[in-house]
């Protein structure tokens, strides 16, 4: 039986087997990162937020004040290898649809046990004073904390720092794993690796590993806009309505998301683009007047029945690992997640049972019957 060739392989490429790959090699494990070529995936985001309060109520994400203290650490651990952050600290601002919405979000101030300073409700007027450029007519939540990510930026700043830390970067068209007693075997196209750890982080992906078959994963797609603008300063925050209308830096916006639970191709389309530009104009009428350039994406989410995470070993195979299934937040809970499986990898620490994989085979509702 031949040597290993590295202490780690991941697979994938977006920012679960990039936050992953960073957070071994760190630890002084020789990590190889096997990616298939550029485009695949929901990483392929031009931007996104991470944003701790979700959805129609502001409810508090997983672990929100450690996923915001983990992108932190990413983003000094990353930062001095690109020009300017990726992780853009300007806070989310969510205006209120609604006077139910309003009293939903002043609720989620007072239920959730915020950290001092993470929320505040703003008035109408005070909104509007602080935040010209957003319309927020029935008031707003403010989210000091809450980060825009440029992920492309983030990624490849990601990637340089792994290349300086001594890991190597492949990208091939397709990937088997073969298990074996002490080492498993990868075999990419024409080329053979071999390593007792393979980390499997390809999102969607997943269907090309049949070792993870029985897991009960969804996959709902999603689309954004990309849009430029003229002639305004950046709003000073970005926004989370109906949708969301991040502002990546460079008077660049992305505006999101459609959750399609049913589709017949992964393509954007320019109907839905329209709809979401629709949603911007009622989030930035003025900006949404100045837009030059607009270009639509479109990726799939990998979702779990209780919509977080799918961390840990497999339950047979001694050496594979997943991290998958980040659904809609992956930009606030991939980096967390990744040093809590790093650490599991490394100091065999428990992974808190909220996100570990043996909550999908210990109960039926996360497994595919046979
Ligand atoms: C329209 C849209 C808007 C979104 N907006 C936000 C947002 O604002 N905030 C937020 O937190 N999240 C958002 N998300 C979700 C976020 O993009 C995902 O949660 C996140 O990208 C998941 O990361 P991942 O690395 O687990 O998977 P992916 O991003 O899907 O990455 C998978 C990687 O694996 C690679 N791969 C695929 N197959 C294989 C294979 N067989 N072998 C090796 N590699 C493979 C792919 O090339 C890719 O690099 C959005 C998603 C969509 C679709």
């Amino acid at each position: 039986m031949g040597a290993a060739d590295y202490d780690a392989i991941v697979l994938g490429g977006g920012i679960s087997a990039l936050t992953t790959a960073l957070q071994l090699q760190t630890k002084g494990y020789a990590t190889a990162i096997i990616d298939k070529p550029a485009g695949a995936g929901a990483s392929g985001l031009p931007g996104g937020l991470a944003n701790p309060a979700y959805g129609r109520e502001a409810k508090k994400s997983w672990q929100s004040e450690a996923c915001i203290e983990s992108l932190n650490r990413l983003s000094e651990l990353t930062g001095d290898e690109q020009s300017g952050s990726a992780v853009i600290k300007k806070g989310i601002l969510r205006p209120a649809a609604s006077s139910a919405q309003a009293d939903a979000f002043k609720n989620s101030i007072r239920v959730n046990g915020w950290k001092q300073g993470w929320t505040e409700w703003l008035e109408s007027g005070e909104a509007t004073e602080r935040f010209p450029l957003v319309q927020a007519k029935t008031g707003a939540l403010w989210i000091p904390v809450g980060m825009t990510i440029d992920l492309p930026g983030l990624l490849s700043g990601i990637r340089a720092k792994l290349t300086h830390l001594g890991s190597t970067l492949f990208s091939f068209e397709k990937t088997e794993v073969y298990e074996g007693a002490d080492c498993h075997t990868v075999i990419s196209d024409d080329r053979e690796f071999r390593s007792p750890r393979i980390i499997f982080a390809p999102g969607s992906g997943i269907d090309d590993y049949p070792q993870w078959a029985p897991l009960k994963f969804n996959r709902v797609k999603g689309q954004v806009v990309v849009a430029a603008y003229n002639g305004f300063p950046d709003p000073g925050c970005s926004v989370a309505s109906s949708g969301y209308a991040a502002f990546i830096g460079r008077n660049r916006v992305v505006v999101g998301s459609t959750y399609e639970h049913t589709y017949h191709n992964s393509e954007a389309s320019v109907d839905t683009g329209m709809e979401l530009l629709g949603r911007f104009r009622k989030m930035c009428p003025q900006i949404a007047g100045a837009l030059t350039r607009t270009e639509y994406w479109a990726g799939i989410r990998l979702t779990t029945p209780d919509r977080k995470p799918c961390v840990g070993g497999h339950w047979k195979t001694r050496g594979f690992f997943c991290i998958a299934g980040m659904g809609s937040r992956g930009l606030l809970m991939a980096p967390l997640a990744a040093e809590l499986l790093a650490d599991h990898i490394h100091s065999g620490t428990k992974l808190p049972e909220e996100i570990d994989i043996a909550r999908f085979y210990r109960t039926r509702r996360f497994m595919k019957m046979t």
